[in-house]
């Protein structure tokens, strides 16, 4: 086994690439609090179909052959080590910091596949769900519903103008009118505070004072971002006003030479995306080779997506999609990634072979 270490914190998108492609050079030590990865595209596609999240959600220890997997969180860092949650110093040559959204869910598969089998129990015994945000979570979980359950009533409360924000107005206005034909009632420009809600909440009201009556909700709006640890560690200087680290050209942390950050935690100026994280990854495996060869090494660069690119599925066989040439609604946007939902070009990337 190479002698350098590498530590990698967090085991999603960003640090799951990472690590799987730095374990043949280097003694690689994965920190996740989870013991599975989780193809987050597949989420929402979970929850109308449980048995869904067998293939989203891989045991880290299928795909890392050799890195040795950690199941904590970090508490802290110096320029040496990480501090576990459970007390473990975890000692670097380079340190990957992939701590893109905080995780609140259970560690274990068995519990991930039991949670989606609750959410699915709530949803179905449901005749009227309300869906709290109208960003790219709220608008495919609405329309995961209504395709998969036409007979229930959603209604979509967002606190913005428009649905969709990260895409142009054209992709927003479109994906409107396909919820309303799916006789979606969309709410835009006012919030419900999600710190009001309970499980047994029946009765919601809007900011404006508006009254919804709903069976059950789900709440869409953005996740933390998994920076609070940061406080606490020799990086947090490097922390902006939004929780994302500094980085610079080849994603390193500013000022540092070892340690980089990958991922939606980077303060790289672009959309957050699941597919720009991965390339993160390579750019910084790459580097991490390099320099593990020779500490001199010209550097790999990251350049940011300059205009933001990206799919959101409507149910199973339609999508909206923001291409360089411009905004498609229906079955050929819905190509890109409806049907799977990336599940199995995560499977493939990561060599597990499906028969
Ligand atoms: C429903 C849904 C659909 C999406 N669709 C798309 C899409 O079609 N295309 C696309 O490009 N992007 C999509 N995205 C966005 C994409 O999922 C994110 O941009 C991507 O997951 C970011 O990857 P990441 O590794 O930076 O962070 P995450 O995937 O959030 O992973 C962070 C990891 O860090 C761990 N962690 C957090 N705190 C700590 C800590 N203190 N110590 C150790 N570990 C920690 C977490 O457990 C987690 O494993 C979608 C997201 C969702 C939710």
């Amino acid at each position: 086994m190479a002698d350098k270490k590498v530590v990698v914190i967090g085991g999603g998108v960003a640090g799951a690439h990472a690590a799987k492609s730095l374990e043949d050079v280097a003694s690689v030590t994965l920190l996740d609090p989870k013991e599975y990865f989780e193809v987050p595209y597949a989420l929402l596609r979970s929850i109308v179909e449980p048995e869904f999240a067998e293939k989203s959600l891989i045991e880290h220890t299928e795909y890392l052959k050799k890195a040795t997997l950690v199941v904590s969180k970090a508490k802290s860092a110096t320029d040496r080590a990480v501090v576990t949650s459970s007390g473990e110093q975890l000692p670097y040559d380079y340190l990957v910091i992939a701590t893109g959204s905080t995780y609140q869910g259970p560690s274990k598969r068995s519990e991930r596949l039991q949670y989606f089998q609750s959410e699915n129990k709530k949803l179905k015994s449901a005749s009227t769900v309300l869906i709290i945000g109208g960003g790219p979570v709220g608008v495919e979980l609405a329309a995961e519903i209504v395709v998969d359950f036409p007979e229930k009533k959603v209604i979509l409360v967002h606190g913005g103008e428009r649905l969709l924000e990260f895409f142009g107005p054209k992709a927003s206005r479109k994906t409107l009118s396909w919820l309303k034909s799916k006789n979606v009632e969309v709410i835009l420009n006012e919030r419900i505070d999600i710190k009001e809600l309970s499980d047994s909440t029946s009765t919601y009201t809007t900011n404006t004072g508006r009254s919804i009556t709903a069976d059950a909700h789900f709440v869409a709006v953005g996740k933390k971002v998994g920076s609070s640890w940061i406080m606490d560690s020799a990086f947090k200087d490097l922390l902006d006003s939004n929780g994302r680290l500094k980085v610079d050209k080849s994603l390193r942390l500013e000022g540092n030479t070892n340690v980089f950050a990958i991922g939606d935690i980077a303060n790289t100026k672009e959309i957050k995306q699941g597919y720009l994280a991965t390339k993160h990854a390579q750019v910084v495996s790459e580097n991490i080779k390099k320099l593990i060869k020779n500490p001199k090494s010209k550097l790999a660069t990251y350049k940011p997506l300059a205009t933001p690119m990206g799919a959101v599925s409507l149910g199973r066989s339609l999508g909206v999609a923001q291409l360089p040439f411009g905004t498609i609604i229906g079955r050929l946007a819905g190509m890109i990634k409806s049907k799977d939902l990336f599940v199995g070009h995560t499977r493939k990337e990561f060599g597990i072979k499906d028969n």
